[in-house]
């Protein structure tokens, strides 16, 4: 195994062989043209099913774009560069629907079980009124967590 550095997001991974890039989404979609996609683009190539399809319908296009940048305000770019994808889907809109949501709730406290119990405290912390509303001694981290 050796390291090398990401081309595209920078990151250091570990590859038996020579590579350019970390993971399929840091690979720009047609390396001829050079053209680098940004994180919306990223995200929408990752989670949709046809993604070149729909670069080439341009109202399509900016209805994806304007679900992603939606979603990545609610939730931070890293997260949607964490999880994975439940399913190929034809549209991010899906993310709004109730099972959508649910997904989204679950691997939100995932990524935060991940990190630390104490950083997902302390968050909460900063919320005083929330705070007040769950004495901290008959709750589980995870009742804690999904009642954010
Ligand atoms: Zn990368």
């Amino acid at each position: 195994m050796k390291i090398f550095k990401c081309s595209q997001c920078g990151k250091s991974f570990e590859s038996v062989r020579k590579k350019k890039y970390c993971k399929p989404e840091c690979r720009p979609s047609n390396p001829k043209k050079g053209k680098i996609l940004n994180s919306n683009q990223l995200i929408i190539e990752k989670f949709l099913k046809s993604p070149k399809k729909l670069w080439s319908d341009k109202k399509q296009m900016m209805k994806e774009l304007s679900f992603c940048k939606l979603l990545v305000k609610k939730y931070g770019k890293n997260f949607w560069f964490k999880i994975k994808p439940p399913f190929k889907m034809i549209s991010l809109s899906w993310f709004f629907s109730i099972n959508g949501r649910k997904f989204l709730q679950i691997e939100k406290s995932k990524l935060k079980l991940d990190f630390s119990k104490e950083r997902a405290y302390y968050e909460q912390k900063e919320n005083p009124v929330a705070k007040s509303n769950y004495p901290k001694t008959n709750k589980t981290l995870l009742d804690f967590l999904r009642d954010e």
